[in-house]
Formats: C-alpha cells, structure tokens, sequence
C-alpha cells in the first residue's frame, strides 16, 4: 500500500518545505460542531499515538478558532449521526517546530475524505448514514471528485458491503488500520473532515425514541440521483412482485403460501430475493423493475430506494410491534419525490408469532432477565416506546418469526393496488414554485362612516408565462395594524374589492403571494400598507 502512495504527483521537498513554513491549516463551515465540515491542508494523522495533528505555525488558520471549547464536545461529528459521543472528531496541536524530532511524514497526494462509517454492518446504515452523506458531501466540494482518497476512522473492518464504498470513487477506500502501513506519520495534502448531514431522514433513537428527524431537508429527486437512477423497467404487462426474505432472523414462516396466494389473487409475478442468496447488484436489478416490495421490517428494505417510481411498499411488523414506531422506510418512501406507496401490515395473532427467549440477548433472548421481567415482556400485547438500542422487549419482539396472516395480508395489498392507480395520475405534476406577485398596490376609499373599501392587485410572477399550470391562484392575507390575527382570502383572479370587515379611516397590512395546483406556495410580495 504505500507503494500507492509513492507514486505520488507531488515533490516531497515542496510538501515537506510547505508543512513546516505553513502548518497546517483549516476552514470549516458550520456554527456547530453538528453541522461542521472542515477543509484542512496538510492534516497530519499519527498512527502512534492514533491522533490527528494539527502542526501549529505562525502561519496556520484555525477557523472557528473555538479556544478549549474545541472539546465542548467536540469540533465536529465525524459520522452523519448527529452529536453522537462515540462519533467525534478532534485533533491534538503541535508547534511545526516539532515535525524535527519526529518520523518524516508521509504526504498522501490526493483530495481525502475522512468520514466515520456508522454500523457497516447493516445495510441500511450504509446507504443512510454513509453513502449518500458521503456522496453528496463529495458533491459539495469539488475537490473531492471521483479521484478522491476516503478514508474511514471508525475502526472497523471492511464489512460485507465494502463493494459499495468503492462506487464512490476510483481510489481503494483507507482503512483506519490501514493507516499504520503508511507509517509513523501521514499528512494529507488536502482533506475534508465530516459529511453533511443534508441527506439523511431518520434518528435512531439515541436522545427520543426513534422516527424521522425533525427537519427533514432531502426529496426524493436527490435520493434517486444518488442512487444513479436507471430508466424504469416496469412495464404494464411485465408487472412482478418481490419478496425480500430474510433468511436467518425474523422470518415469515409461510413465505410458500404468500407467493401463492399473491400469484393467485394479484395474477402477479413472483420473485423472491435474499441477502444470503443473491449478490446485492443483482437484487437491485430485480428491484429496480418491481411493481410491488413486500418485506418484514429490517434493513434490506433500504433497497425500496431503487424502487422504481409508483411501486408500492410493503412492510411486514411482528407481533407487538407498533408499525408507527418504527418507520425508516415508511419516512424514506413518503419523501416528496420518492413517488413510492407505502403500507405496512402487523401480526396481530399472537398464535401466529415464534417468539426466541432463549437467544442471546442481542438476538431478542430475555432468559437473562429477571423471572418477574420475563412475564412482564411476555405478558405485554405492543411494546412501549423506548430509547436505542438495547430494550429487551424490543429486541424480543422485532426477532419474532411470523406466519403471515393470508386473508388480512391480500386485502391490504389489493386495497394498496387501488390507490397506487391514483398515484400514478399525481405522479406528472411539476414542484416548480411561483415567484412573487409583481406591483401589488392598493387603492381605499370611505363610503360612509361605517363603510370602507379596499381594492388590491397585483400582476403574475414572472415565471408563470413560461409554465403550463393547472391552477393558478392567489392568496391574499388582510392584517388590521396593531392587530395580531389576519384574514386570509384564496381568489383566482389578480384584483379584488374587499368591503367587508374594512372599516374607514384605518390602517391594513395586506399581503399577497401565488399558489399554483392547490399547494406549491410562492412567496409573498412586500407587504402593503393601506390606509382608508
Ligand atoms: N440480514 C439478512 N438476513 C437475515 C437477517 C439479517 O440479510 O436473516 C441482514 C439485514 O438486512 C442487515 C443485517 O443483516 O443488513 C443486520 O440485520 P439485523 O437484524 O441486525 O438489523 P435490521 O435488519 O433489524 O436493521
């Protein structure tokens, strides 16, 4: 490996001379450390001490220069999981004076990105937490183009889905061990610390009990983008189910039975599709033509993001399990612009669960619980609320195997089929919002000493003579100065005469703005002040 490194582009006097006249140097963006991503030159990385270095000389920038509260808590999340403690970044300080004592450093050449992977383990980790952050934090700095070094610090190995790092770039993603190879010290020429956070739908549950994040900022349209969205293959006379089947955990008991039954009252298609059977390219593939992704609830149900727009999801739950709780995917396929159609379906016969007390415990085993806590679990009909990760009732209830109920399984889903239809109609509408109204202005006039009118009007936004829209309105909200509560008005045309409710010699605050098909909202003109 360092032979790979060796080959390097740049002159190694130039970069060492560069590091001790300059230091290191590093602007972020970001007011805190959760919303922070850093571009350093020449950020150091001792594999000795397993810090990264920042040489200080008269010459470095630090900005933010936050003093000490560098570590309250830290200077930025190194994973996309928002301010997660076992998940910061920081740096140690050195005077650039230093480097003369120390091993010679090893400059990596290329634009890095160095990032904390969350739970390489768990496919939907990988897609939410590190691929489509990095991806797009890729996209934000130009730097990091498909030639870019990413180098991942959170410790573990490459896991079963390595493969799907590499699609980021050309480049061998970097290993924290691997980093030792390089030697005692390793400067990265140029690198950015952290990922955005931009992309992601969905907390674990780590503060609150889990569901979307509070402030979701990604639509669909991105989320296909990052995906490399292919044209869609499903074509009406080639329509098919997928069944994504686990094939160790959390099974459906009569899978048999639910492709038939699926076969016989759908005249669909059926294939069945595993982790453990398939190569994950060729899973996307299948799922990328598919009409319908019937899985239980669990990570292989990220790949409903390469579903193709119109298809239905839907998600199994075992016994006790409140599908409201729990609803990654349910968030993920109602994105504006995912233009999926999610249902979820729950076990709710008790005799139709296996339940596994005598698992480990992170297998959903409770036989090291208390006697009194095991009858409580086993007792308990829904599983309350809870924090990640490690509730008992939880982990023994999502681990259930379920024999899946055919008759309320088949209704749901041709009640789904349905209403898929009316989606498909939504599907064309454009999400291209109006500008402003343009000279809004009001005209008053006293009637009698109880009477005033108040005519407003105003001219189209700008943008709609290039836009075919299906419905054009205005919406024009009529505020009494001083007053804390408006009228708000819908009119299809640009002017209108109020007379109701406006009194003589008194001072209106009127605002207007364009809604186009019902509720793509634009912006409000300026307000007017209107005085009868
Ligand atoms: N997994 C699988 N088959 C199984 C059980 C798990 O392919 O029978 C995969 C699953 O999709 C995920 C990983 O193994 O990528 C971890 O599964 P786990 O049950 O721990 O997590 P969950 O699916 O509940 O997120």
């Amino acid at each position: 490996r360092s032979q790979e490194l060796s080959q390097a582009r740049i002159d190694y006097h130039v970069a060492l001379q560069a590091l001790q006249e300059q230091g290191t140097r590093m602007v972020c963006t970001g007011k805190m450390h959760t919303d922070r991503i850093c571009r350093f030159d020449y950020l150091c990385y001792s594999s000795e001490a397993e810090e990264f270095v920042f040489f200080q000389s008269n010459f470095s920038t630090m900005l933010p220069n936050l003093g000490s509260r560098r570590f309250q808590p830290a200077l930025l999340d190194l994973s996309s999981v928002e301010d997660h403690n076992t998940q910061y970044f920081n740096f140690l300080e050195l005077p650039v004076a230093a480097l003369k004592f120390m091993p010679k450093p090893v400059f990596v050449p290329d634009a890095t990105l160095i990032l904390n992977r969350f739970n390489p383990d768990n496919l939907m980790h990988i897609f939410h937490d590190d691929l489509l952050p990095a991806f797009y934090t890729m996209k934000q700095y130009s730097d990091l183009d498909g030639e870019a070094r990413l180098v991942f610090m959170e410790g573990w190995g490459e896991g079963p889905y390595f493969d799907l790092y590499r699609l980021l770039s050309s480049k061998q993603p970097l290993l924290k061990e691997h980093l030792k190879n390089f030697g005692k010290l390793m400067c990265f020429t140029k690198s950015y610390v952290g990922l955005s956070k931009m992309t992601t739908w969905y907390q674990y549950g780590f503060v609150q009990p889990q569901g979307p994040k509070a402030n979701v900022l990604v639509s669909g349209n991105e989320i296909r983008q990052g995906t490399v969205e292919n044209e869609n293959k499903g074509e009406a006379n080639d329509q098919y189910v997928v069944i994504f089947s686990r094939s160790t955990t959390r099974l459906i008991l009569n899978e048999a039975e639910v492709v038939m039954a699926i076969v016989q009252e759908l005249q669909m298609r059926v294939v069945t599709v595993s982790l453990e059977e398939q190569s994950f390219p060729s899973i996307i593939q299948v799922i990328r033509g598919a009409s319908i992704l019937v899985s239980m609830h669990g990570a292989q149900l990220i790949t409903s993001l390469f579903l193709p727009r119109g298809a239905v999801v839907v998600e199994l739950f075992p016994f006790a399990v409140n599908p409201e709780h729990y609803t990654p995917y349910k968030t993920l396929a109602s994105l504006p612009g995912m233009d999926l159609h999610y249902i979820s379906w729950r076990n709710t016969k008790e005799e139709n669960t296996v339940t596994y007390p005598d698992r480990p415990w992170e297998q959903g085993g409770i036989i090291h619980l208390e006697k009194e806590d095991q009858k409580k679990i086993l007792k308990s009909k829904e599983v309350p609320r809870h924090l990640c990760c490690r509730n008992p009732e939880w982990l023994f209830r999502i681990y259930q195997d379920t024999l899946v109920d055919i008759p309320s399984f088949i209704e749901l889903l041709k009640e789904a089929m349905k209403t898929k239809l009316n989606l498909r109609k939504v599907k064309a509408t454009s999400t291209v919002h109006p500008g402003r109204v343009r000279e809004a202005q009001c005209q008053t006039s006293v009637q009698t000493t109880k009477e005033a009118k108040l005519s407003v009007s105003w001219q189209i936004p700008w943008n709609l003579k290039y836009l075919k829209v299906r419905e054009v309105k205005y919406e024009v909200w009529i505020q009494e100065q001083g007053e804390n509560t408006y009228m708000p008005y819908i009119l299809p045309q640009q002017n209108y005469t109020f007379s109701e409710n406006i009194k003589p010699f008194t001072t209106y605050l009127v605002w207007v703005r364009c809604i186009f098909n019902k509720n793509l909202l634009g912006p409000f003109a300026d307000v007017l002040t209107c005085r009868t």
